[in-house]
């Protein structure tokens, strides 16, 4: 079984939204020359990260509504590293996703280590269509989902059909195809993100409810 960490290392100097020197995480380090404890501060959105829907709505869910259950389970890895600008409805038609599907939107992204600031998002008529095909969840490989749309329509219309937003993967070595994805949050309460590590793995084999 191969497993594929498509995280992003949490480290001070990382790519962060749209390179704020406050979204920066600190480490700081502490030590007595024999017992090391270190500390870190860092936002909620740092890095990859699952969002809740009170990030963008006003008295919106917390992170503590979001199932594990559909953060854990089959997802579809989908290329989309030819499309400039955004991603539409248009190109995610060309996919076969079902209702249920969880899918993460590979990106040229994906390539690039330094944030750029006209990077690839899903636009809002790809946010419509995935609602109404039912998906539960899709991740993507930009800090944002969105790039600063006016009224956010993107994570709204998300938000408003319980579409679970991963933002911050790194897929560039993995394939288009089918996996398992294993998205663990921090367990936070009350908040409106948790930073996650998150694994594909192939080989598994998965009995479909
Ligand atoms: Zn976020």
């Amino acid at each position: 079984m191969k497993v594929y960490d498509i995280t992003s290392t949490i480290v001070e100097g990382m790519t962060v939204y749209k390179n704020k020197p406050e979204k920066q995480p600190k480490l700081t380090t502490v030590t007595n020359g024999y017992v090391t404890e270190s500390r870190i501060d860092m936002d909620v959105h740092c890095g990859t990260h699952v969002d809740s829907p009170l990030h963008m709505v006003i008295d919106g869910d917390t992170f503590e509504t979001i199932s594990l259950e559909d953060l854990v389970g089959p997802c579809k890895v989908l290329d989309f590293s030819e499309v400039e600008d955004r991603v539409t409805k248009e190109d995610l038609e060309a996919f076969d996703i079902q209702k249920g599907d969880f899918v993460l939107l590979k990106t040229k992204n994906s390539y690039e280590e330094e944030f750029n600031f006209d990077f690839i998002f899903l636009a809002h008529d790809g946010a419509e269509y995935l609602s109404e095909l039912g998906v539960s969840g899709v991740g993507i490989d930009s800090l944002g989902i969105e790039r600063s749309q006016e009224g956010h329509p993107t994570h709204k219309t998300l938000f408003s059909n319980k579409v679970i937003i991963i933002e911050g993967l790194r897929l560039k070595e993995v394939d288009q195809g089918n996996y398992f994805m294993v998205a663990a949050p921090l367990k936070l309460v009350g908040t409106d993100a948790a930073p996650a590590r998150v694994l594909l793995m192939d080989g598994i084999s998965i009995d479909e409810e």
